[in-house]
């Protein structure tokens, strides 16, 4: 009797529990879960960030379907299904200026930046208020600024584009602005070496409002205050390619002057005051290294040249993407976090990192220099630091070698030619801001070369190097003394440093000079 009684208690438990189990999975699958929309999206993005590709190449989301999973897409020089094959003789491309460096830091940073869009997220042509930007992103574009202390918005009219290139030229066309329509096209200028794209669109568009013409130092005082046209000056800062600070070289009532400040951050260059310009474009490209994301801003002063850009906006593309300035405005608010100081330290040593290496492996070379940058005192950081540029401005020192891009792609590299920023093609600039893959690729081709060159130098040892001339080898001479000038320059800036504060102890105090003295390496 007892039997039977405890053996329908547990029958009963058993149907009860059963029954539980059901009612939850019910709940789970019909009631309360369709609250939770974003449930297949978390698990599809998941899904994808879980396919490691051997760390040399990513999966994305709305990449190639194969057998039901997102194909691998290799970084550069490696292949097979999971990127693991590296191809040891390929071709290591150092051409573009792709900023995938900081994806690390997004990576690890992957739950604070992740964005969820729903179907219906802003499907207006405006936003509430008639504007085509999120007042919130401009807020937060401005916070970015005062805590990096590279650009004064106070006052500024701001205006989001499809990256600095649309910008740019939006800049151009207002600036260029002819109201009686009688006076010449606008001369578009820029210092040599400049940035490609600046001749590039201006001659792409043939407006009748103005006119690329060439190197700045072309024109001197009396062309521009004879001269019945006015000009347009670019000024990069630093500069693409060579990574100089720059000032704006023509002055007068007929000079509009364009800052182009996409490298004006701590990764790049030492941040010495915040620049307070008419015209100022920035991209997210070079801030967080989102290219693809196709955003950037200008800073503009003036109403009406506002006013002119925004009109090319308007009937251009009529704003950017809204699901772009989510994004953005997330991205933010990561770079914000904390002390607003981890993403730019991590940008900052990267590529510090790479100009040591890459810096000492050429420092025994005779056939290649690059250029020569002064460390500054940077008010972001309250350092005094070499400037760390996205871009090796390298330059063939034989004689014969003087199409230096021929040379590097001699040897698989390809970088992008000297004579496409208005330079000698003697130059060629190396991009230092792709994967670390990429990097290390360059890095050993590089190191090959140099090796090379020492090879043959100890074999033709009493001989001069193949077709050299004797000036070329003095000046390569000196070259080598001035090669770990990268360094030396450095300590004798320190060494100025010093001298400042024993005149004014307030500037730099001297603890902080002599844990600088200690660790500049
Ligand atoms: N200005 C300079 C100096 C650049 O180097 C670049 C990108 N290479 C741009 C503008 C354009 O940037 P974006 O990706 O925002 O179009």
């Amino acid at each position: 009797m007892a039997k039977t009684q405890s053996f329908k208690y547990a029958a009963c438990l058993t149907c009860s529990i059963l029954v539980n189990l059901l009612s939850i999975n019910l709940f789970l699958h019909r009631g309360g879960w369709e609250k939770s929309w974003t449930r297949n999206a978390v698990e599809e993005a998941e899904a994808v960030a879980s396919i490691s590709c051997s760390g040399h190449g990513r999966a994305f989301l709305d990449g190639v379907i194969l057998h039901g999973k997102p194909v691998c897409e290799c970084n550069q020089c490696y292949g097979g299904t999971d990127c693991s094959q590296l191809s040891p003789n390929c071709v290591v491309d150092a051409d573009s200026g792709d900023p995938t460096f900081l994806e690390p830091y997004w990576v690890k940073h992957a739950a604070s930046s992740s964005i969820m869009v729903a179907g219906w997220h802003r499907m207006s042509y405006e936003f509430n208020d008639g504007s085509l930007i999120s007042e919130e992103l401009n807020s937060h574009i401005r916070k970015v600024h005062a805590a990096v202390g590279n650009a004064n918005t106070e006052g500024k009219y701001i205006i989001f584009g499809a990256g600095a290139t649309q910008l740019l030229h939006a800049a151009t066309h207002a600036l260029s602005f002819n109201i009686d329509g009688t006076s010449s096209p606008s001369k578009v200028v820029a210092s040599t070496p400049y940035y490609p794209v600046y001749k590039e669109q201006t001659e792409f568009f043939k407006s009748e409002d103005y006119k690329f013409s060439g190197d700045t130092s072309v024109w001197n005082d009396t062309d521009i205050d004879s001269s019945a046209t006015s000009f347009i000056e670019f000024v990069t800062s630093p500069n693409n390619p060579d990574g100089q600070l720059k000032k704006a070289i023509l002055q007068g009532p007929s000079v509009k002057t364009v800052h182009d400040l996409a490298y004006y951050w701590p990764h790049y260059t030492p941040i010495p005051a915040p620049a307070d310009e008419d015209v100022m474009i920035f991209t997210l490209s070079k801030l967080t290294g989102h290219a693809g994301s196709r955003f950037g801003w200008a800073l503009i002063k003036d109403e009406a040249v506002y006013k002119r850009m925004l009109t090319y906006m308007d009937l251009s593309t009529y704003g950017v993407s809204r699901e772009t300035q989510l994004r953005v405005l997330k991205l933010f608010k990561v770079a914000l976090e904390g002390n607003g100081r981890e993403m730019y330290d991590f940008g900052y040593n990267t590529m510090r990192n790479r100009w040591n290496r890459f810096s000492k492996s050429l420092s025994k070379s005779k056939r290649f220099s690059i250029q020569q940058l002064n460390p500054q005192l940077c008010s972001f950081s309250q350092q005094v630091k070499a400037p760390t540029p996205a871009f090796v401005w390298l330059k063939c020192e034989r004689e014969e070698d003087s199409d230096c891009f021929e040379v590097l792609k001699s040897f698989n590299i390809t970088g992008r030619a000297g004579n496409l920023f208005g330079a000698e093609s003697r130059y060629v600039r190396l991009s230092f801001v792709k994967t670390e893959d990429d990097f290390e690729l360059l890095l050993e081709r590089i190191k090959k070369l140099v090796s090379k060159e020492s090879e043959s130098e100890v074999e033709g040892s009493s001989s001069p190097i193949l077709g050299e001339s004797k000036e070329n080898r003095k000046s390569n001479e000196s070259m080598e003394v001035l090669d770990p000038s990268y360094y030396i320059n450095g300590l004798k800036h320190l060494i100025e440093e010093v001298g400042l504060h024993l005149v004014d102890e307030q500037k730099v105090p001297l603890y902080s000079i002599i844990e600088k003295l200690i660790g500049f390496t």
